[in-house]
């Protein structure tokens, strides 16, 4: 396998003059590379290389920048395994979790945003005061500076590439500094494909890359997906020079479960929604609301259904989950149990421990008795922890599902399609899902609503989201 190390700035490979950041390998935390982050200098010059190659790149047509797309997504395709192999190394996933799962979703994400880039509308041209023809163009904005985090590298690289760049748009991108090495790989596919400057990826850390990237004047929209302490950050610091703003921030779905639900189907998906990715998904299923008659049963088979996920490495045979990416991470995670476990209320059913041995895991967890008001039901904890809270009827449950800082991602778990509608409409999320989970395709948008954040990614609405629209008018 080929560890790239090297940022890719205004079309050249170049060693980051920066500090040197470890890149761990969380199911054993040895180390796997050394990656020097880049300098202030040198975001100075990948923003200024995206600035240069934006006169050309954005008067391209969409069908050549659809072209070029398909063809990244192709080359994504043909490297599938080794995009696998080093995305599961960095971050401890399952190998074939990210062969089957990610790997597809990426290259569809490049796919649609192809396809997407030449179907754009909008309002008609028209006569709207006399002798005088308006029309409405939707244009790129400029160079884009995308944030990205680290639970899913590859996939957010995805996320954030393929509408700035279908829109015409440059871009300079900065991983997380945890999880470099799939975006490094994908910046040597993509330059080989891509005029200069179009594409810029920096690495290193949010205060010392990330942040001059956010201030750099000649940056002219900033995307996040990250934590919302970072949002605001980004926030404050883009007001000076008013750049536009994307940003995904956390989440912490509520998972509504009336008595008549299946049972047997809502223990199987919580099983895979709670703990893929060992939690450390936005969407995750953590935040359980189970109404009264069905509660008992539901935490006792959920219980038994927690505790035979498959914990292990990436290449272990069978394994379901992987470790979390960081011992901080992992710490971070243990703390919220501990503080939950002193409440004296709730009962661990299943986990709740730190994983001796080598690697950041953390045992799969399940908290049952949780009450409304408790940090485990408030807090995103971003690790493989789900909280169980009773409920009485559809008016409580849906005022405390929508009583949250978060907007992200929620579902509704009945076999009255009626009441799952009704709440449905009454939940303010960015989504609600119907008797499933989590599940995400390329057509429709993936954002949030409250401190969530408001960026849409995914979509068409991602790619309006990344044009500025104007009006041209004409005197006959
Ligand atoms: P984070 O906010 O710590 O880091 C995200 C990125 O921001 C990293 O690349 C980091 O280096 C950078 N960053 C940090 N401080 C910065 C600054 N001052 N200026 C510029 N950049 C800065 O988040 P994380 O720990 O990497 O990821 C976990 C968080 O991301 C969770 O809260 C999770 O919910 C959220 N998330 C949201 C979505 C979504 O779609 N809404 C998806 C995935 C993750």
């Amino acid at each position: 396998m080929k560890l790239s190390t090297q940022l890719l700035i205004d079309g050249q490979f170049v060693t980051g003059d920066g500090q040197a950041e470890p890149i761990l390998n969380p199911a054993t935390g040895e180390l796997i590379a050394s990656v020097p982050e880049a300098s202030f200098e040198q975001v100075n010059r990948a923003v200024n290389g995206a600035q240069r190659a934006f006169a050309q790149w954005s008067r391209t047509t969409p069908a050549q920048r659809s072209t070029l797309l398909l063809r990244l997504a192709d080359a994504i395709e043909r490297h599938a395994e080794e995009f696998a192999a080093l995305e599961s190394l960095n971050c401890g996933k399952p190998y074939l979790a990210v062969l089957n799962d990610e790997l597809p979703a990426v290259v569809d994400c490049f796919r649609f945003f192809a396809g997407a880039a030449r179907c754009l509308q909008g309002p008609l041209a028209g006569e709207y005061i006399e002798g005088h023809t308006s029309m409405i163009r939707r244009d790129p904005i400029g160079v884009v500076g995308s944030i990205a985090p680290w639970n899913y590298p590859l996939m957010m690289a995805a996320w954030k590439m393929a509408p700035v760049l279908a829109a015409g748009n440059t871009v300079v991108l900065k991983p997380s500094e945890q999880t470099p090495l799939t975006a490094l790989r994908l910046a040597e596919l993509a330059s080989e494909l891509f005029p200069r400057g179009v594409i810029n990826i920096v690495c290193g850390r949010g205060e010392s890359v990330g942040a001059p990237l956010v201030e750099h004047p000649l940056v002219r929209m900033v995307s996040l997906t990250g934590d919302i302490a970072t949002g605001q950050k980004i926030l404050q610091s883009a007001a000076r020079t008013m750049k536009r703003t994307h940003l995904e921030l956390g989440g912490k779905a509520p998972v509504i479960i009336f008595d008549d639900a299946d049972l047997e189907a809502v223990v199987a998906g919580i099983r895979t929604f709670g703990f893929y990715n060992a939690g450390q998904d936005c969407t995750a299923a953590c935040r359980i609301y189970a109404q009264g008659k069905i509660y008992d049963k539901f935490v006792a088979a959920m219980t038994d259904a927690v505790a035979s996920i498959k914990v292990g490495g990436p290449r272990e045979e069978g394994v379901e989950m992987g470790p979390l990416i960081s011992d901080r991470q992992r710490n971070r995670v243990a703390s919220f149990v501990e503080r939950a476990q002193s409440s004296g209320h709730v009962e661990v059913t299943a986990g709740g421990k730190i994983r001796p041995g080598n690697g950041f895991f953390f045992e799969p967890t399940l908290i049952a008795h949780a009450r409304q008001e408790d940090e485990i039901v408030r807090r995103e904890v971003f690790g493989p922890v789900v909280s169980v809270t009773r409920f009485s009827d559809a008016e409580q449950v849906v005022q405390w599902a929508n009583d949250s800082d978060y907007g992200l991602a929620s579902s509704v778990w009945t076999r009255d399609l009626g009441l799952a509608s009704k709440v449905a409409s009454h939940l303010q999320y960015g989504c609600t899902w119907i008797n499933t989970h989590f599940m995400l395709t390329s057509e429709m948008p993936h954002g949030g609503m409250r401190m969530s954040g408001y960026g849409k990614d995914l979509s068409l609405y991602a790619l309006e989201d990344y044009t500025v629209p104007r009006h041209i008018m004409v005197k006959l």
